[in-house]
């Protein structure tokens, strides 16, 4: 696709746009072998030869957006000097480079998002942008309904107040004496879901991530991945 040169130039990593636009002023581009010397020339960059400085372009690598379902015993990482399984194990297959979007625990299993677009990952970590993420957490003992109201208004943890969360019961086991809530939160602090719900005195023994923004884990089997698309990359912004 055509775009601006100062354009395709900053996706190239070459510098911000605004820099591009004085590399191209400063007679540094050539397009196919000619210099351009003023803005607003659009470039292909995957037909037309660009060079900067006489030096080509690097084409940017394709954004990629992956949803995997994240076992439990797995840790969020793309290696471990302790040799435990990675996520990296389960995704040989993507020759990219990519990045966890914030981290599920050791034990917590479900939706994991990955990308090597940094300024995705950046935008959907920040609580501003009101990203939910909804888990089933299964608790020790039945919570009351006060006690979901204080997850409901913000819970003070040793890091410090917390955004209200989303809660409702999802399953209570009376003979198990167990129950499990969906918890939808805005923020991604360590252990979150799991310190929430120690404060109000039912601690965690299973938890499941099962969205995050727009994205489910429906068509996905633990260990397993997939690549979203353009449409649901959109979307999920
Ligand atoms: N909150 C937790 O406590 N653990 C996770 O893995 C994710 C959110």
């Amino acid at each position: 696709m055509e775009e601006r040169l100062q354009k395709v130039m900053a996706n190239a990593g070459i510098a911000s746009r605004r820099k591009c636009e004085q590399l191209i002023l400063d007679g540094k581009v050539e397009v196919n072998g000619e210099l351009v010397l003023t803005l607003g020339v659009k470039a292909n960059p995957d037909t037309d030869e660009i060079t900067v400085n006489g030096r080509p372009l690097r084409k940017a690598a394709e954004k990629v957006v992956i949803a995997f379902y994240k076992p439990k015993g797995v840790i969020t990482s793309m290696s471990d000097p302790e040799g435990r399984k990675t996520v990296k194990d389960f995704l040989k297959k993507i020759k990219t480079r990519v990045y966890p979007v914030g981290r599920l625990d050791y034990d917590t299993e479900g939706l994991l998002i990955l990308t090597n677009d940094g300024e995705l990952a950046n935008w959907l970590t920040h609580p501003r942008h009101h990203v939910g993420k909804i888990y089933r957490a299964t608790v020790k003992g039945i919570p009351h309904g006060d006690k979901l109201e204080m997850l409901k208004k913000g819970i003070m943890l040793d890091d410090g107040m917390t955004q209200p969360a989303e809660v409702e019961y999802f399953d209570v086991d009376l003979e198990q004496n167990v129950a499990t809530i969906s918890m939808t939160i805005y923020e991604g602090r360590n252990r979150q879901v799991r310190r929430m719900f120690e404060a109000i005195g039912h601690p965690v023994t299973r938890l499941k991530r099962v969205q995050f923004g727009n994205i489910t884990l429906q068509g996905l089997v633990r260990g397993k991945h997939r690549l979203l698309t353009k449409a649901e990359i959109n979307e999920l912004k």
